[in-house]
């Protein structure tokens, strides 16, 4: 089985080396997702040369207005990383008064993005999820965009699929009807799984990287279909924005000649 995992914290994890080395083991491909600069290059050594594991570089909406000087590291960073994530934006109570600041954060991000020639951006959008795609409508040269855990209505799953994004789907995500509904809402040419571990739990465990490949089996009812169906569409659309991103990569290189 083809396990993938578009956004996973492998620095989060209890054992972040041991979890990445057992996930390597299994081959799983890894979005290794980072929530602020300061932790990419410690994450980013969890994956040992030749490993199916990438590191994202991020700074994670919740932490926006506090590491908002990491700024500067992360336009340090950005030449290294065909990646961007955890990024985006969260308006739920919480931190709905940091809101302003964290646009402002993410607007630097995607502008960053776009003048270097874009990258594949895992996004966060928890109760911001209009104001999030104004402002990736704003900046569509930032390159691709994976809308994760994309809980929200209907229209603006149909709203964001005509913005061209991507959605990465997990099956905790699957345990709610509205995540059910919105599953369904999504283009299926362009979901890809995760797990969002070690945040995303199943009975009372934290799921591992790849997640042995559930979300297959959780999709495949609500798509009614068999799971290696899902197992076999999800495979090729993750082939798909990998070999776009390394298209980017490539054309991103400064030529020899
Ligand atoms: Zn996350």
């Amino acid at each position: 089985m083809a396990l993938i995992d578009f956004h996973c914290h492998l620095d989060l994890y209890p054992d972040p080396a041991a979890t990445a080395q057992k996930a390597d083991d299994e081959g799983v491909y890894v979005l290794s997702v980072t929530t602020t600069p300061t932790a990419f290059v410690g994450t980013a050594a969890l994956a040992r040369p030749g490993s199916r594991i990438r590191t994202a570089l991020g700074l994670h909406p919740e932490l926006a207005a506090l590491r908002r000087h990491e700024l500067v590291l992360f336009k340090e960073l950005l030449p290294k990383v065909d990646y961007v994530g955890e990024v985006g934006l969260d308006g739920s109570k919480p931190h709905k008064s940091t809101l302003n600041i964290q646009a402002e954060v993410l607007h630097e991000i995607l502008d960053l993005c776009a003048a270097s020639g874009g990258r594949t951006i895992s996004l966060h959008s928890r109760g911001a999820s209009e104001m999030l795609l104004d402002m990736l409508e704003f900046e569509p040269r930032a390159g691709r965009f994976v809308l994760h855990w994309f809980s929200t209505g209907q229209m603006t799953i149909e709203r964001a699929s005509r913005l061209g994004c991507w959605f990465s789907v997990g099956s905790s995500m699957l345990l709610s009807k509205s995540g059910r509904e919105a599953v369904s809402a999504m283009p299926r040419d362009r979901i890809l799984p995760e797990t969002d571990g070690p945040f995303a739990m199943h009975n009372g465990i934290v799921r591992e990287p790849g997640d042995q490949g559930r979300v297959y089996q959780a999709v495949a009812e609500l798509w009614g279909c068999g799971s290696a169906e899902v197992e076999a569409t999800m495979t090729r659309n993750f082939r798909r924005l990998v070999e776009a991103s390394q298209r980017n990569s490539q054309e991103r290189l400064p030529s020899n000649t």
